[in-house]
Parts: structure tokens; sequence; C-alpha cells
């Protein structure tokens, strides 16, 4: 009886996995969008063997190359702006005007056309026209030239009045958002972008988030509660920016007459440590982290990779010489918002956060260290006030009741300002006993992951990966090391200054 039923389902599964295998082969892969100054066409994609090719001839008429076959040799002549690249059949190596290059896959000649795989592409073709090609196979884009393709991260925050969305663009690019009715555009500067938005479950904010009429722009639909919007525009650090939407009810909702002024949004709000009187738990925030790759080097490192492994290192040094209580925001790969982190320390009651990060600039060149605290952006003056402003009595274990500030998560950081400079300070100091500061040392920035943060706290971009020697330079534990032991030093002085 046992046995009859496993055939039953075995029987079944197979006739699933048949029918499956009859849909993907009867799916033709997505062509590729070849994306250039002159516009968009598209690039017919042709699986051999598992594997995406390219037809030589669409080569051709896509980029004004032309072919000759030498049927007595087997191969094939492309002739590139005036260099040459020689195929052979069922070959998985090409000359490239006398120079070999490897592709995952053999040249195929099939029914008189030949097939080379999409890989040609950016390794072979790009190097004969002399023209970056940058195949972006997620996204199923042939990028071609220098073009702005950011990539944007999408992330949706639902509270009980709002929802916050988000988007993390990589590299920063300007945005501009604009309301027409029952939507919002945002357009982004740009040629077009690489977009990951998280499914949505349709709610009374916001019913999607979808690509817009032109490549450039994307739509947020929004629903019957969004009554109006703010937009907040920071640069995430110096390689990402971030564009934040809020929607939000409006504040007479059901009431005829204009409700008292509201109270401000509960999940913004956190309770207060009281200045820091001592350094005991030290909070490390590797930047980045899961889908947010940060910034990415010319040769490839990562961000993400290089900020976690310098922030074990720094927590080993300052367990076992401090031996205080180090908490990593993140200790393996995966994404976090700005606001976790800091509410993340908040929660750890941290006397101090330190943020690593590594930096980006167009200008190959700039390459040092950089240290950041926060800025606030209105007055900094009118901040710490709002700040200082917010106590409230709150029932006690045992009776009674006992006074604790709430302060908005907006101005958490403001109070923790002149300690925050002074912090930055050591570490700049620190830093350049042991490593190539940038000519902006220290700087103050609208850092998010510092806003929240109710201590002590300072953003370290520890070196440029977008120089190329600095991106050698990071990736080595020779230099992770003189990092970690300079912001150890750091939090030596700062000890000294809490408990003097
Ligand atoms: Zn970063």
């Amino acid at each position: 009886m046992k046995l009859r039923t496993f055939h039953t389902v075995a029987a079944a599964a197979v006739i699933i996995f048949a029918t499956l295998s009859l849909v993907l082969l009867a799916q033709a892969p997505a062509p590729f969008t070849v994306l250039s100054r002159e516009g968009r066409k598209p690039l017919p994609v042709t699986m051999i063997n598992n594997q995406e090719y390219v037809a030589v001839d669409d080569i051709n008429a896509t980029f004004g190359t032309t072919s000759r076959e030498d049927q007595l040799a087997g191969g094939l002549t492309i002739t590139a702006r005036g260099q040459s690249i020689v195929l052979t059949a069922d070959q998985n190596v090409v000359s490239v005007a006398g120079r070999l290059v490897s592709l995952p896959a053999p040249a195929v000649r099939r029914d008189n056309r030949w097939f080379v795989p999409a890989d040609f592409l950016p390794r072979a073709l790009s190097s004969a026209l002399n023209t970056r090609l940058d195949l972006r196979r997620a996204m199923r884009l042939l990028i071609v030239g220098e073009m702005r393709v950011p990539r944007i991260v999408a992330r949706v925050d639902a509270g009980s009045t709002n929802v916050a969305v988000t988007f993390e663009v990589t590299p920063n690019t300007e945005a501009r958002v604009t309301a027409q009715p029952g939507r919002l555009v945002v357009q982004f500067e740009a040629d077009a972008f690489e977009l990951s938005v998280p499914l949505i479950p349709p709610q009374a904010f916001l019913t999607g988030i979808t690509p817009g009429d032109t490549p450039t722009t994307l739509v947020l639909s929004l629903g019957p509660r969004t009554a109006m919007h703010r937009v907040t525009t920071t640069q995430a650090d110096a390689g990402s920016g971030r564009v934040t939407i809020d929607l939000l009810a409006a504040t007479t909702e059901a009431a005829p007459t204009p409700a008292p002024s509201p109270a401000p949004d509960t999940r913004l709000v956190i309770p207060t440590q009281g200045p820091s009187s001592g350094l005991r738990t030290v909070v490390i925030d590797p930047g980045h982290g899961g889908e947010a790759l940060g910034t990415q080097g010319p040769r490839g490192t990562l961000e993400k990779e290089i900020t976690l492994a310098v922030s074990r290192r720094l927590r080993t040094l300052i367990e076992s010489r401090l031996g205080l209580k180090v908490f990593l925001t993140r200790d393996d790969d995966r994404t976090l918002s700005a606001d976790e982190r800091s509410a993340f320390a908040n929660n750890h009651r941290a006397d101090v956060m330190l943020s690593i990060h590594a930096n980006y600039a167009v200008r190959p060149a700039l390459k040092g260290a950089e240290v950041y605290y926060l800025t606030v952006e209105r007055a900094d003056e009118e901040a710490r006030k709002k700040a200082d402003a917010n106590s409230t009595t709150l029932p006690a274990l045992g009776g009674g009741s006992r006074a604790i500030d709430l302060i908005l998560w907006e101005t958490a950081q403001a109070r923790y300002l002149e300690q925050s400079a002074a912090l930055a300070g050591f570490i700049e100091q620190s830093l350049a006993a042991r490593v190539e500061m940038s000519p902006r040392a220290v700087q103050q920035a609208p850092f998010r992951v510092l806003v929240g943060a109710n201590m002590p706290a300072a953003l370290v971009e520890i070196g440029y990966l977008s120089n190329a020697e600095q991106e050698t330079q990071l990736a080595t534990a020779a230099y992770q090391d003189q990092v970690a032991l300079a912001l150890l030093d750091a939090l030596v002085k700062f000890r000294s200054l809490l408990e003097p």
C-alpha cells in the first residue's frame, strides 16, 4: 500500500517536471536591450547548451562591425574599428587584435550562422571597439560607453499613520518627484536604472511601485489614505544617495474640525539614556550588506565586504585590549536600513557608535581616509532645544512615576554633537598616524545612520575604493589592521574624555 502511494506520487512529480521543461524549452530567453547614447535596441539571445548566445550577424547590425568567414580554416573574422577578432568554431578562445581572450563557452556555427556566448560582448568586442560594454544580465541590459545607470533599491516601511518609501541610489543620482492625480512620478537624472522593489501587499497608502512611461521614471501608485507627501533627499555616503518619500494621511482625517496638533509618530520616538559618563559598550556598524553592495572598486572589490572585515578586526581588538562589550549591527551579509542600525545601537545602550565605510569618487585620483560626524540640517540650536524639550513622565515599576526623556528620532544625535565632534577629532588624529588621509579629513554630513543614534557617533570612510591603489590596500589584512588599531587608539582617547 505504501509502495503504491509512492508510485503515484512519483508519477505525478514526473508529469509536473515534464510540463515545466516544456514550458522552459518553449520560452525563448529575453533579448538584451542595448543601451547607448543613440537610444535602445534589442539584441536577440539564443540558448545553446544552456548558455546565452548572441548571433554574430546581430552584433554586426548593432555595432557596425563586419565579418568574413574562412570556410577552409573553419573560422570567422570580425572587423571592429580596424581591429580583428578571430573566432574558431567550437573553440572558447578568441583572438582580439592578436591577444587571446577566453570565453565561458565556445563559438558555435549553426544553420549557416555564427553564435558567440554573451560574455563575448564585454570580454572581446569591448576591447576591439575600445568602448566599455557592461553586461547586466539580471536587467537584460548591455550598456555601451559611459552611461549613467544607477542601481536603485526600494524599501517600504509601513507605520500606523504613514508609509515611508526609500530609494537607495548608487551612485548618488538627482531625483525629482512630481505629484499627479493618484500617483507620484519620480524622475532620475540618469540614462536608465536597475531597480529592485520588494513585493508590496496593497495597502491604504501605497498600491504599487512600477517603472514609469520613460526609462528613467518610477511611479508610486497611491492608495486612498495618502493625502500628502514629503520628500527628503540625503547623501547616504559619499557613493550612494537616498530619496525618502513619506506618504502621510490628512491630519484632519475623519474629523470635521482641525485636530489638535498631532503627537509625534511614536515609531520615531526613543528614550534617551542621558549623556555618556563612561565607555562600556561599543556598537560597530559595518556599512551596507546584503543587496546593498555599497561602492565597488574598479576590480570589483565590494565595500560591504571590506567594512565587515574591518569591523570584525576592530571588535577583536576592543574586546581583547579594552575588555569592553562590542556589538556589530551585522555579522553577516544582510541588508539593514540606516534606522535599523541606529536603533540597534540605541537598544544595546551603546556609549559610542562607529559606522565603517569605504569611499567612492568619480575622480580616480582621490584617496585617503575621512571621518564624519553629523551635521543637523536645521539650525543646530533649534534641534538641540527640541531634543531637550521632550520630557515625559512614565509609570515606574513598583508604583509612582519617573521622569524620562523622550526625544524625536530626528534630533537624537543633536545633543551629542560636541562629543561626536571630539570623537571624530580623535579618530582623525589616530588614523593620520597610521594611514593616508584625504585632504578633507574631518567633515560634517547629514548621514541618516547618525541621525537617530542616541550616543556619540562617527562615520569613518577608511579609504577610496575608486582609487585602484587603495582598492588593493583596503583588501589587505595589513591595512585593515592599521585602521582597526587607529580606531582602538581613538576609543582610548575618547574614554579618557568621558572618564576624566
Ligand atoms: Zn558606504
